[in-house]
Parts: C-alpha cells; sequence; structure tokens
C-alpha cells in the first residue's frame, strides 16, 4: 500500500502540473476568468475552510451562481493541489441522467480535458471514467446503487448531494442512508446543495450542520401573468394582419400556411377570448384550493403560448425564450404546431429547440450555444430547466404553471401522473430564469390569483409516489425493517403508502409474508427497472422470448413511441391500429412497430418507415439503445446465458409473449365486460375505468378476452388507461402471481 500511495500521489501531482499549465494556455486563461466571475468564486475559501471542518455542510445559492460546476472542482483543486498522497474520489449526484452528463462535459471543458480523465460521469447504463477520474458526476440511483455493492464507500472522501431543494425520492432516501453512514466514516465529507433558502430543514437533520448561503446577483424580471398578456393582445388583429403580409411576401408554400392560420386564427382569437372571460370573472373570487380545479388552462394551452410568442419574436430586443412545458408529449406537439407557423416555423428568424432527458450532445449544444444574428432561440423544455440546467442567454420566459409529476393515491392505491400546478417557488425559479444577462420578462399563462393559491413548495416525491422500487431496495441493501428505515426520513411517508407497497411486493412474489427478499426480489433488486419491468425480463429470459419482452419493457420505460400529433390525430390512430393486427394489445403492437423500423433501417428506409407510420424515429432508437443495455445487465446478472441465441426460441409465440406481459402487469389488472353497445371495463380500486383514445383496444365494438393487464392508468377526470394487453383467463391464473392475496381477482368478476 505504500507503492500505491506514492503512485497516487504523483499522479495527483501530474494532474495538477497539468491542470496549471491549461490554465496558463490562452483558452485557459479565457475559462478561469469565466470561472472567477461566477458569485461562487468568492466564496471558495469560506467552503472549502468549511467543507474541511465539518462532516456535513448545506450550500445554498441562487441557480447558476456555480455550485453544482464549481463547488466539486474547488474540493478536486485544492485536494491534488495538496498532493495529500491518498487520492480524493468526490462522488456528485444529479436527480437526473441529463443533468449528470452535461454538467460533467462542462466541468472537463473548463478544465481543458476530455471527459474520462479527472472528470467522469455515470448514469444508468451508460458512463465514462479513467484510471485519473476523481470527481464522478451521477445520478442518485447510481449511487444507491453502489451502497448496494459497498455499504460503507470505500475509498470515496468526499459525497456531494446536489438539488436536494427538489425533494426527490432517491435523494430523501440516500440521506437516510448516508445519515446513518456518517458516524461509521468520520473521514467523509457530505456537501449537500440546495437552489433555495430553506436550508435550515436539511440542516437540523444532520444536527445543526453549517449552512453557507452564496449570495447572487439577477436582474429585475418583469412578471406578466394572464390578465396582463391579455391586455396586451388588445393588440392582436393588428398583429395578425402582419402576420398575414409576412404570409404573402414568401413563397406560395408561405402563403399556404398563412391561409392555414388565418383558418385558425379564429380559434386563437376565441381561445384568448375564453381566457380572459375566465380571468375576469374570477379574479375576486375567493382564493382557495378550489380556484384552482376551476381554472383548465388546457383548452388555451399551445394556442395562447403560440401568440405569446409570436409577441415575443417580433420583439426588437433579442434574448431567447425559455418555454416550460409539461412533459415530451406536449412539448413534441407544440414543436410540430410551431414549425408549421409562417414566422415562429421560418428558421431563419426563429431556432426552434426541444431540451429533453434522451437528447444527443450535439443537439444539447445547441441549446447552450448562442444563435446567428437575428434568430431567436426557442427552446421547449419542461420543469428540469428550472435548476439543473443553465441557459445563459435567456431573457423571456414563458412559464404554463404546471408540470408533471407523479402523484399517488394511497387510498385507492393508484399511481397517477399527471400535470399539476407547480408551487409558488417553483413559478418564481422559473421566473428567474428570465434575468440572468439582462432584465428579463416573464409571462405566466396564468391569473394572478391562481398564482396565490399555489402552495408554497411541493410535495416531497416520497409522500407523492409509490414506493416499491424503494422497498424493494431497502431490502435489498438489508437496511432492516422497511417501516421502521422509512421512518427515519426527513419526512417520512405515509404507514399506507409503505403498507401498499409492501403488499404489492407480496404480490408479485418478490417478498414473502416476513417482508424477506425472495429469489425473484433479490435478481429484481439488481436490475434498475422498476420491478415490473424487471420482473418480465427475467420471465422473458425464463421462456425464451426475450427478444420482444425487452422491446416491450425498453418501451414501456423510455415513451411510447406512437406519436399523436396535434392535427392528425385520426391518421395516426389507423396508423397505429395496423400494427395491432386484432392480437388487442398496445404491447405487442409496439413489438410490430419495432420489428418493422428495425428492418426497414436494414434497407436504410427507418425514417420514410416512421414518417409513414407516425412513429417517433428518436424513442425508436433509444428503445434499440435500451435493448442492448438490457442483454447487457441480464448477461451481467448471470440471467442470461452467454449464448443468447437461447432466449429467442419463442420469440415468434405470441400467446407466450402475452403471457409474459401479463405476469409483468399483474396485478395492473381490469376486467371486460361486453355489452350490447359498448364495453365496461372495470378495476378493482377504481371501478369504472376508459381506455386512451391511441390505444389499439380503444373503440373496438369487442374485445374476445376477460381481462385486460395494463402498465399505466391515469386519474384525469376519470379513470384511464394508457396502454393495454388482453389475456385469457388460464393465463391470468398461471401467470398473474399471488392472486389469493387480498381476493384481487374475485372481487372483480361481474
Ligand atoms: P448552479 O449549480 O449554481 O445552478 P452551475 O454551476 O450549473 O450553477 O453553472 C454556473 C455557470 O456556469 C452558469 O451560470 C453558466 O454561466 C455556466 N455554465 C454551466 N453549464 C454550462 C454549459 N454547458 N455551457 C456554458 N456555460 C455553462
Ligand atoms: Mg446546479
Amino acid at each position: 500500500s505504500v507503492v500505491r500511495e506514492r503512485i497516487l500521489r504523483q499522479r495527483s501531482l501530474q494532474m495538477h502540473e497539468k491542470q496549471q499549465a491549461w490554465q496558463e494556455s490562452p483558452e485557459g486563461q479565457k475559462m478561469l476568468e469565466f470561472r472567477r466571475s461566477l458569485p461562487s468564486y468568492k466564496e471558495r475559501d469560506a467552503l472549502l475552510k468549511a467543507i474541511s471542518e465539518n462532516q456535513v455542510v448545506v450550500v445554498s445559492g441562487e441557480t447558476g451562481c456555480g455550485k453544482t460546476t464549481q463547488l466539486p472542482q474547488y474540493i478536486l483543486e485544492s485536494e491534488t493541489e495538496a498532493a495529500r498522497g491518498a487520492a480524493c474520489s468526490i462522488i456528485c449526484t444529479q436527480p437526473r441522467r441529463i443533468s449528470a452528463m452535461a454538467v460533467s462535459e462542462r466541468v472537463a471543458a473548463e478544465r481543458g480535458e476530455k471527459l474520462g480523465e479527472s472528470v467522469g460521469y455515470k448514469v444508468r447504463l451508460e458512463g465514462m471514467k479513467g484510471r485519473d477520474t476523481r470527481l464522478m458526476f451521477c445520478t442518485t440511483g447510481i449511487l444507491l446503487r453502489r451502497l448496494l455493492v459497498d455499504r460503507s464507500l470505500r475509498g470515496v472522501t468526499h459525497v456531494i448531494v446536489d438539488e436536494i431543494h427538489e425533494r426527490g425520492m432517491n435523494e430523501d432516501f440516500l440521506l437516510i442512508v448516508l445519515k446513518e453512514l456518517l458516524p461509521r466514516r468520520p473521514e467523509l465529507r457530505l456537501i449537500l446543495m440546495s437552489a433555495t433558502l430553506n436550508a435550515e430543514l436539511f440542516s437540523s437533520y444532520f444536527g445543526g450542520a453549517p449552512m453557507l448561503h452564496i449570495p447572487g446577483f439577477t436582474y429585475p424580471v418583469r412578471a406578466y401573468f394572464l390578465e396582463n398578456i391579455l391586455e396586451m393582445t388588445r393588440y392582436r388583429l393588428n398583429t395578425y394582419n402582419q402576420i398575414d403580409d409576412y404570409g404573402q411576401e414568401k413563397s406560395w408554400k408561405m402563403q399556404k400556411q398563412a391561409l392555414a392560420l388565418r383558418k385558425r386564427k379564429s380559434s386563437i382569437a376565441s381561445a384568448v377570448e375564453d381566457a380572459l372571460e375566465a380571468a375576469d370573472f374570477r379574479e375576486y373570487s375567493v382564493q382557495t384550493q378550489q380556484s384552482l380545479s376551476c381554472w383548465n388552462p388546457d383548452s388555451i394551452g399551445f394556442n395562447l403560448i403560440e401568440h405569446v410568442l409570436c409577441h415575443i419574436v417580433k420583439k426588437e430586443r433579442p434574448g431567447a425564450v425559455l418555454v416550460f412545458m409539461t412533459g415530451w408529449d406536449d412539448i413534441n406537439s407544440l414543436k410540430d404546431q410551431l414549425q408549421a407557423h409562417p414566422l415562429l416555423g421560418d428558421p431563419s428568424r426563429v431556432l426552434l429547440l426541444a431540451c429533453h432527458g434522451s437528447m444527443a450532445s450535439s443537439e444539447q449544444r445547441l441549446i447552450f450555444d448562442k444563435p446567428e444574428d437575428g434568430v431567436r432561440k426557442i427552446v421547449l423544455a419542461t420543469n428540469m430547466a428550472e435548476t439543473s440546467i443553465t441557459i445563459n442567454d435567456v431573457v423571456f420566459v414563458i412559464d404554463c404553471g404546471k408540470a408533471k409529476e407523479t402523484s399517488y393515491d394511497a387510498l385507492n392505491n393508484t399511481p397517477c401522473l399527471l400535470p399539476s400546478w407547480i408551487s409558488k417557488a417553483a413559478a418564481r425559479q422559473r421566473r428567474g430564469r428570465a434575468g440572468r444577462v439582462q432584465p428579463g420578462e416573464c409571462y405566466h399563462l396564468y391569473p394572478r390569483y391562481v398564482y396565490d393559491a399555489f402552495a408554497d413548495y411541493q410535495l416531497p416525491e416520497l409522500l407523492r409516489t409509490p414506493l416499491q422500487s424503494l422497498c424493494l431496495q431497502i431490502k435489498s441493501l438489508q437496511l432492516g425493517s422497511i417501516s421502521e428505515f422509512l421512518s427515519r426520513a426527513l419526512q417520512p411517508p405515509e404507514p399506507l403508502s409503505v403498507k401498499n407497497a409492501i403488499e404489492y411486493l407480496q404480490i408479485i412474489g418478490a417478498l414473502d409474508e416476513n417482508e424477506n427478499l425472495t429469489v425473484l426480489g433479490r435478481n429484481l433488486s439488481m436490475l434498475p427497472v422498476e420491478p415490473k419491468l424487471g420482473k418480465m425480463l427475467i420471465l422473458g429470459a425464463i421462456f425464451n422470448c426475450l427478444d420482444p419482452v425487452m422491446t416491450v419493457v425498453a418501451g414501456l420505460s423510455v415513451r411510447d413511441p406512437f406519436l399523436m400529433p396535434f392535427d392528425k390525430k385520426d391518421l395516426a390512430e389507423s396508423a397505429k391500429a395496423q400494427f395491432s393486427a386484432r392480437d388487442y394489445s398496445d404491447h405487442l403492437a409496439l413489438v410490430r412497430a419495432y420489428d418493422g423500423w428495425k428492418d426497414a433501417e436494414r434497407h436504410q428506409s427507418g425514417y420514410e418507415y416512421c414518417w409513414k407510420n407516425f412513429l417517433s424515429a428518436q424513442t425508436l432508437k433509444a428503445i434499440d439503445s435500451l435493448r442492448k443495455q438490457f442483454l447487457f445487465l441480464l448477461k451481467d446478472a448471470g440471467l442470461v446465458d452467454r449464448n443468447t441465441e437461447n432466449c429467442n426460441k419463442w420469440s415468434h409465440d405470441e400467446h407466450l409473449i402475452r403471457a409474459v406481459i401479463c405476469a409483468g402487469l399483474f396485478p395492473g389488472l381490469c376486467s371486460v365486460v361486453n355489452k350490447e353497445k359498448s364495453i365496461a371495463l372495470k378495476t378493482m380500486e377504481d371501478g369504472q375505468v376508459l381506455l386512451y383514445s391511441n390505444s389499439v383496444n380503444a373503440g373496438v365494438p369487442k374485445i374476445p378476452y376477460p381481462w385486460l393487464v395494463f402498465n399505466e392508468k391515469i386519474k384525469v377526470n376519470s379513470v384511464f388507461l394508457r396502454d393495454s394487453t388482453g389475456v385469457s383467463d388460464s393465463v391470468l391464473l398461471l401467470f398473474g402471481g399471488n392472486i389469493s392475496r387480498g381476493g384481487l381477482v374475485s372481487c372483480l368478476i361481474p
């Protein structure tokens, strides 16, 4: 170990010298200058001192002040500078994979290095790490997984947990584990970073850990609420005429678009009018939660955004626009709509970008880069652009006021993924994004009274999501009794949620009656997917039909590749129906669509195929790469023979695939009763449920299966099943897991 120590010290020195050489180069100096201009630089010494003197430190500071990119670097620099012999190993967790990747790339660039030298990253199924990597950005899930095999984090010197204000489930979980670990590892340092000022909560959780705040500077941002926006649109007739003129100047294609727009004009006008009426009407109404449910912006959503975007794009003042949307589906459909717009879809005037998790890095760079002169950058993003990603030149923000968040109804044991109102803190955060480089403007697409009724902060995820994966992880980490463990959380979840999760794991056979991990449970905990999807993969391997099952699981964990464009819904639905071949399964339709695409790819016509069939090539590619990673994981876990041919012997057998899907999705089950003119569907928890219109089972006259299994149900006004596969009685009996528990099925039998 003396030799090892000497080698490490030498490498440390080399790293330090290399870094100094870079800092003296012209580019390096420029970068250093930029880094020194960040507000966090002034606090550098104070931060390092606090970290060396305390085991836990809580750091807060406005987004963009340099927490994520700078603080880990300060530690790295001071450690290598001191050449302390024992090499440091810093882990910095991020709540999302995209931020882990983007941030590591940025930090490496700031150090004049390639990724995988001193800075690396690791996210689910992907990563970059080298011999000298000392600073590792990873998702919180990855660190939890590491704790699975290495309970005391041997060799790690610093753990930095970023974005703790978001209160993600994994972060809250990690904090419980780390709190228990700290006394066993007195030299380990824990740094918690937060964008908001509610640091006391975390500080007191760790016995009064010191709090440091990085004071930041932002320009004032002018906030417009819906009523102000509508005031401005009094000019709208004028505005429309300008759009029309614009259309006439251009080619006939543009004119055609302008014509289409003119048709839509009336609908925009009426949408705006409706909104105005609603706003006026309710302005003085009671400011209660009730007013939130009355106000339904979905009906005006896209057209209003389009309208405000036109308003901004016509301004003299340069500056990028950041639009906060609820989710990927919305972003895609809005992008389609805007691209058909004569002004907003004109690439010589507007650079329209979408910002999402599985984006390629070349595309990512466009988001951060300055566009050409005279071109306005518009970025459509989800709430991830609230804090984890900073786009520097944003001057205008449009905030739709909602974010898709998982919520969980413990009483009905129903997970919901719904766009719901954001908190006041989040709205403030979104607004703040406009004031980074100069005074900005923020357009909140909801009335002021709605804002006033927002909650102050968002509920922590631990209190609003199903806890199945988490409970499985607690068991596989051997952390003792699940309920006892979770009672030590920052804000412990409801006992009923915990009970439901344990019961679910028992139904699918991952835990036994005494809450001990079964063989299946142990295998499931090794796969970084939801337990039900993991179960499907394992059974797919056992029953020799892994190929299609991997497609199903990848599809369920990425997103639906079937596109449903806003104005071509019917065409898109019938395109999807072609893949269903009367087998009453969205999952099998997905398998066919994917296989067809693979085939087309082989003949270089993948793109055409997607276009013709309303499929997202990007999603199919993501599914493709996920499939490869699943196979790797399954081999790694010893669940699949290295000789994989064996696993696909029955891949063409649809009955078997259906059975495996049933095994995975159970107890996501609903009963089917074919009535004379309609079909009645019922689940145990919700009673009557409906199918999403883009399911292949929606609108069919009859479903010749007594049951449907589904992955996702969503509560809007009624409960909707997003995806479904028909299964027979015998399949349910044989593959439906522990049916006897809770009389699940018997109460559904009509
Ligand atoms: P914080 O974590 O406090 O929100 P960051 O460390 O992420 O702040 O960012 C600090 C600054 O670094 C940002 O204000 C921005 O100017 C710059 N920055 C961060 N990421 C990038 C990037 N990918 N490209 C260019 N500049 C970036
Ligand atoms: Mg940050």
